[in-house]
């Protein structure tokens, strides 16, 4: 058994993040932090988080820095991610997220990460092609555009600092797959 992993996952929308999430988690056992699944549930359940992050996230707006960089610095801090390690899917969104993580966890406290790179025309096929409640046209050209504008600097920041590993996430999930566990053993 290798060391727990502590990865960052980028992709676009569209790009099968989810899915490889899913499969890395099986495989590796880490503690998925998927900062979009915490909202949902926060919303769901009526919390103060939730009701601060309600109006951003039903307009396709991205939630303030501040309020996610608190939330993922407490979600790190838990036992669970010190004994399995973590796959942080959805986090940083921004460079600012990106700083504050690092400042959190040093350049040393985690493995890499990793952008799963998916062609924006071939993303949006891929969303034209699925039906999900928040794949109205307008929040996604939002979405995606706030992706170029907001996170792709993040990406390049982690690749400023020799952090980041391009993945062709073009292909059949588990050809996506197998290049992806790839890059993580190799890193382990
Ligand atoms: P998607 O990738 O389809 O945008 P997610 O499930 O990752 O979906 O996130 C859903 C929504 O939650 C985002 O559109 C955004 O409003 C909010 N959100 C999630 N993570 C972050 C983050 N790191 N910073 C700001 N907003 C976030």
């Amino acid at each position: 058994m290798t060391k727990c992993p502590r990865l960052i996952i980028f992709g676009r929308q569209g790009a099968g993040k989810g899915t490889q999430c899913a499969l890395l988690i099986e495989r590796y056992g880490a503690v998925h932090i998927s900062t979009g699944d915490i909202l949902r549930a926060a919303v769901a359940e009526g919390t103060e988080l939730g009701r601060q992050a309600d109006a951003f996230m039903s307009a396709g707006n991205l939630v303030p820095d501040e309020v996610m960089i608190g939330l993922v610095k407490d979600r790190l801090l838990q036992d669970d991610v010190e004994t399995h390690g973590f796959l942080l899917d959805g986090f940083p969104r921004t460079e600012a997220q990106a700083r504050a993580l690092i400042e959190t966890l040093g350049a040393a406290g985690f493995d890499l990460a990793v952008n799963i790179e998916v062609p924006l025309a071939t993303v949006r096929e891929r969303i034209a092609g699925r039906n999900r409640a928040d794949d109205n046209s307008e929040a996604v050209d939002r979405r995606l555009q706030d992706y170029e504008d907001k996170t792709m600097p993040a990406v390049r920041w982690f690749g400023s600092i020799g952090k980041l590993v391009e993945i062709d996430g073009v292909g059949a999930e588990d050809e996506v797959f197998t290049r992806l566990s790839n890059v993580v053993d190799s890193h382990l």
